[in-house]
C-alpha cells in the first residue's frame, strides 16, 4: 500500500487509553486536563478484540510494526492480554510483528515480567530529567526520579530491550539537563533520545521559542562528550543517530520541528475509540470503530483502510509554518498527543 507520496504503511500505532496518571506540561496541562476534564467511557473505547481485528488487517497490508501507546498504555487494564493477542499476529511471510510500547515507566516494575511473556519486545520510556524538582515539575504530580530508573532496570532485567528513553526539550524547563543526562546514560544500555517539543494538539501553548532545535543538543553535548554522526538503521526512522567517539553508546535526536521527516513517514494512528489518523497532526480521524460495529466485513475494512492510506497526502511538518496559519484561522482544533498516542 503506497499513498500519494509514495510512503508504504509500515507503522500502525495505537493508543489503548486517553487517561493518564501524569499531566506533563506539554502534553496533559493541569489547566486542561483537570478534574472536570471528560475522559471517555469504557464503551466508547476499542476493546481488545476490536483492536486486534484492526491489527490483523493491518498487518495483513503491510504493517510490521506495532506501537502500544496512549495516554499512559500500563493504566490500561489487561494491556498484556491485547499484548499477547498481538504477538500471535503473523506477516503475510509468516514472520512476527515487532511490538513496542511507549510508556511513563510509572507502573512499569510491576508490569515488565508480565508483560515480556506475553510477547512484547521492547519499551521506549519516557523521562524529561534526572533532577527531582525539574522532572516533578514537568510531570506535575510529584512523580519521583527514582522510580522511573527502577522501572528501566526491571525492565531491562527481564529483556524488554534495547530501550529507549524519550527526554522531551521544552527551554526553560529541562535544557539545562542535557548534558547530564547524556552522561548518566552513556555506555549504559540504554539509548537517549532527545525530542524538540511539539505542536501538538490544542491544550500546551505551544511557541517556537520553547523549541530546542537538536542541532543545538549535539553541539552542548558534543562540545564535553565529544560525537560523530551515524547512518540510520533503516529508512523512515525519525531518529538520526549520533556515536561517542569513545565508543561508549549512541544518542539519538528527533528534530520533528527543526527537519521534519514526512516524507518517509510510514505510521497510522488509531485513537483509543478507534479512529484512524494518518497524521498526529490531523484534526479528524476516520471512524473504524463506527465500521465494526456497524457490522462491515474484514474485506470491506481492509478495503476502507487502503483507500484512505491511498489517498494520504499528509505532510504538516514539512508546511509547518503555513499550516499553523491556516488552521489557526479556520478555528479547527487539533487533535490530543494523548488522544491519538505519541
Ligand atoms: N504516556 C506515555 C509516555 O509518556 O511515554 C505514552 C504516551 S506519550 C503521548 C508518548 C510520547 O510523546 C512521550 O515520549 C512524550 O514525551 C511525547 N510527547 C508528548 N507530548 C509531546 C509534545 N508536545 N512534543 C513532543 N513530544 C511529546
Ligand atoms: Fe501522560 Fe505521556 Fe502525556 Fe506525560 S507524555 S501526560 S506521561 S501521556
Ligand atoms: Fe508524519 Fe504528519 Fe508527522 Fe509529517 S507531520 S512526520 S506526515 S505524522
Amino acid at each position: 500500500m503506497i499513498d500519494q507520496f509514495q510512503r508504504p504503511l509500515h507503522d500502525l500505532r495505537i493508543s489503548v487509553t486517553d487517561r493518564c496518571n501524569f499531566r506533563c506540561v506539554y502534553c496533559m496541562p493541569k489547566e486542561v486536563f483537570g478534574k472536570d476534564f471528560a475522559f471517555m467511557e469504557r464503551d466508547e473505547l476499542l476493546s481488545f478484540e476490536e483492536m486486534t481485528r484492526l491489527a490483523r488487517i493491518s498487518v495483513a497490508h503491510g504493517v510490521e510494526k506495532i506501537r502500544l501507546t496512549g495516554g499512559e498504555p500500563l493504566l490500561r487494564k489487561g494491556i498484556e492480554e491485547l499484548v499477547a493477542m498481538l504477538a500471535a499476529l503473523r506477516t503475510p511471510d509468516g514472520r512476527p510483528i515487532d511490538i513496542a510500547m511507549t510508556t511513563n515507566g510509572s507502573v512499569l516494575a510491576l508490569k515488565a515480567r508480565a508483560l515480556k511473556d506475553a510477547g512484547l519486545k521492547r519499551v521506549t520510556v519516557s523521562l524529561d530529567s534526572l533532577d527531582d524538582a525539574t522532572f516533578r515539575a514537568m510531570n506535575d504530580v510529584k512523580f519521583p526520579v527514582a522510580k522511573v530508573l527502577n522501572s528501566l532496570d526491571v525492565a531491562h532485567s527481564v529483556g524488554l530491550g534495547p530501550i529507549k528513553i524519550n527526554m522531551v526539550l521544552k527551554r526553560g524547563q529541562n535544557d539545562q539537563d542535557i548534558v547530564a543526562m547524556a552522561r548518566h546514560f552513556k555506555g549504559t544500555p540504554y539509548i537517549l533520545r532527545f525530542i524538540e517539543f511539539m505542536d501538538v494538539g490544542s491544550s500546551n501553548g505551544w511557541e517556537m521559542g520553547d523549541v530546542v532545535p537538536s542541532a543545538e543538543v549535539v553541539a552542548r553535548i558534543n562540545a564535553e562528550l565529544p560525537l560523530e554522526e551515524v547512518a540510520p538503521n533503516k529508512t523512515g526512522e525519525t531518529s538520526r543517530r549520533w556515536r561517542y567517539r569513545d565508543g561508549e553508546g549512541e544518542i539519538g535526536v528527533i528534530s520533528s520541528v527543526t527537519q521534519s521527516f514526512c516524507h518517509s513517514c510510514s505510521r497510522a494512528r488509531v485513537s483509543t475509540d478507534g479512529k484512524l489518523f494518518t497524521c498526529l497532526f490531523a484534526t479528524e480521524g476516520h471512524d473504524l470503530r463506527a465500521l465494526m460495529r456497524g457490522g462491515c466485513t474484514d474485506e470491506q475494512l481492509a478495503e476502507v483502510l487502503k483507500q484512505i492510506w491511498r489517498e494520504r497526502t499528509d505532510r504538516y511538518s514539512e508546511l509547518r509554518s503555513a499550516e499553523t496559519g491556516r488552521l489557526r484561522a479556520s478555528g479547527k482544533k487539533r487533535i490530543e498527543m494523548s488522544y491519538i498516542g505519541g
